[in-house]
Parts: C-alpha cells; structure tokens; sequence
C-alpha cells in the first residue's frame, strides 16, 4: 500500500526482508516523478499497480537516487525519462553489460562484482532475465536539475554523500519534503562498513540548505526533522571524536568531551569512522 504524506506526494516503504528501498512519486497538474525505479521490475510492477490506483498525472520521469542495483534494476518497466547524474550513468555502464542468466550472476558472485542477495532476487523478481538487458538512462545531468511537473517543482542535487560519490537528492520546495535516497548513510569497503568521515560536514551542509520538515530515507521510509536531527548531531558527535585509527582512544575522548558513554547509535558511529581511519590509512 502507498503512504501518502501530502496530497502531491506518496511513498511505497521499504521492505527490509527483500531488499526493496522506498520509492517516491511526486505529482504536478500534469506529470508525475518517480524516485527510484525498485530493485526489480516486479518491485516497479508492485509499484505501478498501487499508482494506477490512484488519479494522479501520468508518470513522466523516473529520478534514480545512486547507482546501487536495488535502486535501478526496476527501470525497464517504466515508460518514462529516466534521469541520473554523470557518475550514476557511468556505473550503471557496467550493469547494462551484464547477462543475466544463472551462469552469469553465478560468475559475478563468485568474481565479487555482485552480491549473493542481489542474485537471489534477480533469480526471483526477474521474468525472461535470460535476455534481459538494462535500458540506458534518458538524460544526465552535471549537478543540478529543476522539473517543472506543472505547478510542481523538483529540484535534483548531486551531493557529497558518505554512502557513495554519485548520491542525488530530491527536493520539493512546496512540500517541505526531500529524498535523501541513501546518501545519508555509510558503506562497505573490503568488507568493513565505514562512514566517509571527510565527507560527513560537507553532506550536511548540502542537505541543510534545503528547508525541509520530511525526510525519505533510501532504507527507512519517513524521518521528521527532530529524528534527522538528532540523526546528524550522533553522527557529528562520534566523528569529532575519532581522530585516529584507536577505538579505545575514541571511546575514551568520548567519553572526556560529553561527559557521558556513547549511547548504542554513537557507538556504531564511532566504530564506523574509526573503521574508515583504517580504510583512509592503507
Ligand atoms: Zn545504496
């Protein structure tokens, strides 16, 4: 079922168990926006059929969040302008070389190129995968993008991200509301899950310019500005203390600065940038 958070403005939540992101949609007085195009065409086709229930404008654009498979490999079975940033298209390259038969995905697993959960739902959610191939995007865009849906507008950023360099955000002025997709997030690099710790401030910084009270979250559906704030302060708050590659040292400057212990998010915070450390100093 469909959220519905404005009368513009509706969302399919995440669905953790399958790997299904949250996807957006957007209506002007003449065409709607979609963001993120689902893990598979039967996460899109699960999506289109709650938006044909619905009296909303035909679906011209399809804005696609980052070049992550599970935000992508739905694009096909939408009949509309799929638009990503220049390093989103360069990414997604690679995926519309790919062949999708098991022995293929089999090769890719075993290669790391894919991971054994991204197999396992292309094997299930996508019909005639063996001559599946992946559509190109329509339009490309350097940074910024404003969509004019009729009375309606999108503004689309490429910001800094500590999940990934090619993250686009979606805001819509009239709404208060922004789709983060998953940029607010860390990232596995060599199997350790880090937090881009240089790039944390600057994030923030491109998402706080933006005035809005709702945020879509990639893998949490809805936060309201309290929650993002609390968020970003726990965030800002463990990386201050990490200054080295030593978890003790910053538990321990932690614990000097606050007066207090880490509370469970701080913690994983506070590993997660002392991880990148580790990464940054290899
Ligand atoms: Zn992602």
């Amino acid at each position: 079922m469909l959220n519905k958070l404005s009368d513009t403005i509706y969302y399919l939540s995440n669905q953790d168990d399958r790997e299904r992101p949250t996807l957006g949609l957007v209506s002007g007085e003449q065409y709607s926006l979609i963001i993120d195009s689902g893990n598979s065409p039967r996460h899109a086709k699960d999506f289109l059929l709650e938006i044909e229930n619905l009296n909303v404008p035909p679906v011209k654009y399809v804005v696609i969040t980052h070049a992550h498979w599970d935000h992508f490999l739905g694009m096909n079975e939408f009949d509309a302008t799929v638009i990503v940033n220049r390093q989103t298209n360069e990414i997604m390259k690679e995926w519309q070389c790919l062949s999708y038969d098991d022995h293929s995905l089999q090769k890719y697993v075993t290669a790391n190129q894919m991971n054994a959960m991204c197999m396992e739902i292309i094997q299930t959610d996508i019909p005639n995968r063996d001559s599946f191939k992946l559509k190109s995007p329509d339009v490309i865009f350097e940074n910024t993008l404003t969509i004019d849906l009729g009375n309606k507008i999108c503004i689309l950023e490429r910001i800094k991200s500590t999940h990934t360099d090619d993250s686009t955000i979606i805001y819509i002025p009239d709404e208060k509301v922004i789709f983060l997709g998953d940029c607010a997030y860390g990232t596995t690099t060599n199997s350790l899950f880090h937090y881009k710790q240089s790039l944390l401030l600057p994030m923030i910084k491109d998402i706080q310019k933006y005035d809005a009270e709702m945020f879509l979250l990639g893998h949490e559906s809805i936060c309201d500005l309290n929650e993002m704030d609390i968020y970003w302060e726990e965030l800002t708050t463990a990386s201050q203390v990490v200054r080295s590659t030593s978890l003790e040292n910053a538990i321990e400057s932690f614990k000097v600065e606050t007066k207090r212990d880490p509370n469970d998010n701080e913690l994983f915070f506070i590993k997660a940038f002392v991880n990148d450390q580790m990464i940054q100093s290899l």
